[in-house]
């Protein structure tokens, strides 16, 4: 669902908040040209941390700590959203999986069957669960968690497009089924009207965005999942791309790094980040070429 922002902001131009993904409710403007997003402890130290890398500083929204408002706290931050005129925007979040690995075995400490997991699965594909789970009528939570991913794109390509809204006001959060590359790149063309321009300009902000990502020591030391690459462009054909939602992004205990590009292995903790972020610049340069 994307969430028609309850708040207009009212500077330089007006333009109603646009959100693609999340709760509803969980963000309220913020100070001029800023956003307030709900507080969440995870993200807060990330965001300071970010602050301090130089080199994916350019890439995350800046961060101005914690507001409270109304009884509750929240994250302020630039609203990446202010220097567009009639922007047209996509959520992509990155990874080869969207919970942490502490969830799953979170999931799997107490193994319960799940009735609702079960009709939620056979509502998508009434052949997904096996003979034992059609017997029982549920399945357990990490093998939903699991099956989930295999929907969209995230298992096979890295990342999936959370929502796109454009400037002509279309939006569309259905792409939870969206999941081969033809798919992708359709929806990608329709996103940019086939402006080519636009596309070259994304291509270039990503390639600079991974160089700094692979020098990055804040990348290097986290596990970064169900963070997404926010596509903002314009008429002007002035597009750009940020990093943006660090709720799950944790450091790794013991000083330990990460490739981003290895396959995931329960254990291993790797995110496939950067996979998916070749496989998405590889997508956007045949797009170009053909
Ligand atoms: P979820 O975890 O379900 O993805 P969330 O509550 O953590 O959601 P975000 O993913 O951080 O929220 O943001 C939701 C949406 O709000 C984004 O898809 C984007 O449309 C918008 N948004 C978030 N941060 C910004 C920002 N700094 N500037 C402009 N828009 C933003
Ligand atoms: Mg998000
Ligand atoms: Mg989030």
């Amino acid at each position: 669902m994307v969430h028609w922002s309850p708040f207009v902001v009212s500077f330089k131009k007006r333009y109603p908040w646009v959100q693609l993904a999340g709760h509803a409710g969980n963000f309220k403007a913020g100070d001029y040209g800023k956003i307030l997003k709900k507080y969440c402890e995870c993200e807060h130290q990330c965001l300071e941390s970010l602050m301090k890398d130089s080199l994916l500083r350019p890439y995350v929204p800046g961060y101005y700590g914690v507001v409270d408002k109304d009884g509750d706290s929240y994250n302020q931050m630039d609203d990446l959203l202010s220097e567009f005129d009639s922007p047209s925007i996509m959520d992509c979040k990155m990874g080869v999986r969207t919970y942490l690995e502490e969830e799953l075995t979170k999931a799997r400490e107490k193994p319960k069957l799940r009735k609702d997991m079960y009709e939620k699965m056979i509502a998508v594909d009434p052949n997904a669960p096996t003979q034992e789970e059609h017997e029982q009528k549920a399945v357990l939570k990490p093998r939903y968690m699991q099956w989930r991913e295999t929907l969209s794109s995230t298992a096979t390509l890295g990342f999936r497009i959370e929502g796109i809204r454009k400037a002509d006001g279309s939006c569309s959060t259905s792409f939870k089924k969206t999941r081969l590359k033809e798919e992708v790149m359709e929806a990608l063309k329709d996103f940019v009207d086939s402006n080519r321009n636009i596309l070259r300009n994304y291509l270039t902000r990503l390639k600079e965005l991974r160089a700094a990502l692979e020098g990055s020591e804040f990348f290097n030391t986290h596990e970064v999942v169900g963070s997404s690459l926010l596509f903002v462009h314009d008429k002007s054909e002035l597009a750009k791309v940020w990093m943006i939602d660090f709720g799950k992004t944790v450091l790794l205990p013991d000083h330990g790094t990460l490739n981003h590009r290895v396959p995931w292995v329960e254990g291993n903790r790797e995110d496939g980040y950067l996979w998916g972020m070749d496989n998405l610049i590889n997508i956007i340069s045949q797009m170009i070429e053909e």
